[in-house]
């Protein structure tokens, strides 16, 4: 039996067509999922008793499996832990502005790309999600929660464009106005700079935002904090980001973890507007979350404020990044996967 929600909308009402029924129930079967989160045919009250009948037979639709939710004090940033049909874990944020709730959801479990200063890679990799555990997250969210989110942001555990395919199948739902429907420019991608995949996404027609974990302002830095960078390195990563924002016209957001003495100096600063002369970037300054594995220490409040002053002073957009949830780990770079106790 098949997950409703790894359908498309085209892909639904196909297969609704084929089973001899109208393409408009096609429509009202998403009105019910992603409008009024109704997890169970049997409620779905438009649709005839044979027809619910029928659905069962069909597909599945289920909720994600809440095993833990913490809040925030600081902020009501809310962290929830779900577990998988297969018992892994993946871990979602929720995040309240004063004008708009935005979700940082997961793609994979685990990562294969073992950033130093990041949780979630320690964990190692373990699988993708599939579209529709990427979807459910938002939608599991805005049941438990009783909102809609605003804003999606793809900054969770693992790496989106390593899981290409899935994540774009995603982001085509939660775009697509019969389904939850977003404006695209209040989603984003971030990725550690997975170079080919960049270029792919340039071409995919979408008006996404894209942002860049580059935290380094050269190749000998970089290779210390992030392994991906011997595969893909700085100078091209650059192209990339070029080659995006001319393609879709869209301003590349560039993350820079700050670190105490290693990336924080003013040289570094310097090299880094040096790098990103004449691209269409925002800088967002994230000073580093301690993630109790590295040694590593956050940048003093000055260094970062000299920092954001350097970068503007030569011409680049930059912005510190503000906090959000590091009292209950969801920060980021704080996600990490569990083991479960099979036995509970
Ligand atoms: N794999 C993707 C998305 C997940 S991370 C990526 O690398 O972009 C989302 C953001 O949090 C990235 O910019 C990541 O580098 C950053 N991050 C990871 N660990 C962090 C930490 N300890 N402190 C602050 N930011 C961190």
């Amino acid at each position: 039996m098949k997950n409703i929600l790894d359908y498309s909308y085209e892909e639904l009402k196909n297969e609704i067509e084929n089973m001899g029924w109208q393409k408009f129930r096609a429509d009202q079967i998403c009105d019910w999922i992603y409008r009024k989160k109704v997890m169970d045919f049997e409620q779905m009250t438009n649709l005839s008793k044979k027809q619910r009948e029928e659905l069962k037979n069909m597909f599945y639709v289920q909720p994600l499996r809440i095993l833990e939710k913490k809040v925030s004090r600081k902020d009501k940033t809310t962290k929830y832990l779900f577990e998988l049909n297969d018992g892994n874990t993946i871990e979602s944020v929720l995040l309240f502005h004063t004008n708009r709730i935005t979700a940082c959801i997961s793609t994979q479990v685990g990562c294969p790309l073992k950033c130093l200063f990041c949780a979630t890679g320690q964990s190692g990799f373990v699988r993708n999600l599939n579209t529709s555990e990427i979807v459910s997250q938002i939608l599991t969210m805005e049941k438990g929660e009783n909102v809609r989110i605003s804003n999606v942001v793809f900054m969770g555990m693992g790496e989106p464009l390593l899981n290409y395919e899935n994540v774009l199948k995603s982001i085509k739902n939660i775009v697509d106005p019969k389904m939850l429907g977003l404006s695209q420019r209040h989603v984003t991608i971030s990725t550690a700079g997975i170079v080919p995949k960049i270029y792919d996404l340039s071409e995919e027609g979408l008006n996404i935002y894209l942002s860049v974990s580059l935290h380094a302002p050269n190749n000998r830095k970089r290779d210390k904090l992030m392994p991906i960078n011997y595969k893909y390195p700085v100078e091209e990563l650059v192209q990339a980001i070029k080659h995006y924002s001319e393609k879709t016209g869209r301003r590349v957001t560039i993350e820079y973890i700050m670190i105490k003495q290693f990336n924080d100096f003013q040289e570094d600063a310097f090299e880094l507007a040096e790098l990103l002369n004449g691209l269409k970037v925002n800088v967002n300054l994230i000073p580093y979350n301690p993630t109790g594995i590295t040694g590593l220490e956050r940048s003093n409040k000055n260094n970062v404020k000299e920092f954001e002053k350097i970068l503007k002073l030569k011409g680049i957009e930059a912005v510190i990044r503000e906090e959000k949830g590091d009292d209950i780990d969801a920060a980021c770079g704080q996600l990490r996967a569990r083991r479960l106790n099979k036995n509970r």
